[in-house]
């Protein structure tokens, strides 16, 4: 039968409607599941025997999370056999390392699977149909990622991110956070020259304003940003919906200090340029992008005033 396909596509549906860059001005406010997807996690935690009346989708899944389950496994055999149970799973153990250690492991790996073997063993990650990904790019990777885990303490345990996977060929968007799957999506990462095309996409959009820095690694931290997003402000309990608040106050009125009304694709070149002094015009587009910017801003090690505020408030635990 079907079934592979058939979940394949649900996956990329709910990715496709999950990912940040879809989100619109009027899409505000944390995400929500809709349609099968409501459904399934009342489902599953039937099944586990929680119960979950006054659950909102999202409680719910993070409530089959909170039993140490992987809910993309449970997921998957949901699709696969509907009528069965699903068994109780714990994921694997990975190595664990004290705070500030993980960039220190990393070294230069010679090989992708090197790279590969390294993320799964110590950064508990996996890497979907990417053995044939670009050394350097591994490298970059596995390196940003060790770095997220010292700036971010927890952020390893929060589990949401949990792989790297290549992105269909079919979409136009340069990479994505499936915040349903915790997966980071790459486009273009198998050639000898992925990374220096990285570098000169990076450069060439925060030339224009559009992006926050020109790092070449821009967007892949632009889209781990998303994954912190998601654990720290937009998880659906009271601290995370005081941080977002927080955080989409500091936007719409960065946003009106531009004098930008309503966020155009087609914005007039020199208000992009006036929104790249700031942050970038890319992050005025949404909070979620907002934070997403900040954090890449952060992460290339010299946030300038409106990336280092965001972070304040993610890191925020004294309300
Ligand atoms: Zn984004």
């Amino acid at each position: 039968m079907k079934t592979l396909t058939v979940i394949e596509d649900i996956r990329r549906r709910m990715q496709m409607r999950m990912d940040a860059d879809e989100e619109t001005e009027e899409a505000e406010g944390p995400k929500k599941f809709s349609g099968l997807s409501t459904r399934l996690p009342y489902a599953l935690c039937k099944d586990l025997g929680i119960d979950t009346t006054g659950m909102t989708p999202r409680q719910a899944w993070e409530a089959i999370e909170g039993k140490g389950i992987d809910p993309k496994e449970t997921f998957e055999k949901k699709i696969a056999e509907p009528s069965k149970k699903v068994d109780l799973k714990k994921p694997e153990k990975t190595e664990t390392v004290k705070k500030g250690e993980y960039s220190s492991k990393v070294e230069k790996f010679k090989s992708t699977s090197d790279c590969i073997d390294f993320a799964h063993k110590t950064l508990g990650l996996r890497f979907y149909d990417l053995s044939n990904m670009n050394v350097d790019v591994a490298n970059t990777v596995v390196s940003e990622v060790a770095n997220f885990y010292d700036t971010f303490e927890g952020f390893k345990e929060s589990r949401k991110l949990k792989a790297f996977k290549q992105y269909p060929k079919s979409t136009s968007c340069v990479a994505a956070y499936a915040p349903f799957t915790k997966e980071v999506l790459l486009r273009n990462v198998k050639r000898k020259d992925s990374l220096s095309k990285m570098k000169a996409q990076a450069e060439a959009q925060k030339k224009t304003g559009f992006w926050s820095t020109g790092d070449t690694e821009h967007a892949m931290r632009h889209e781990i940003g998303h994954a912190i997003g998601y654990w720290l402000a937009n998880r659906g309990d009271e601290i995370g919906e005081k941080r977002y608040r927080e955080i989409r106050k500091l936007r719409l009125k960065t946003k009106s200090e531009l004098g930008i009304d309503k966020w155009n694709r087609y914005e007039k070149p020199e208000i992009v340029k006036k929104a790249g002094k700031v942050l970038s015009y890319y992050s005025l587009y949404s909070t979620h992008e907002f934070i997403a910017e900040s954090v890449a801003e952060y992460m290339s090690g010299h946030p300038r005033e409106t990336a280092k505020k965001v972070v304040d408030v993610l890191l925020r635990k004294d309300w």
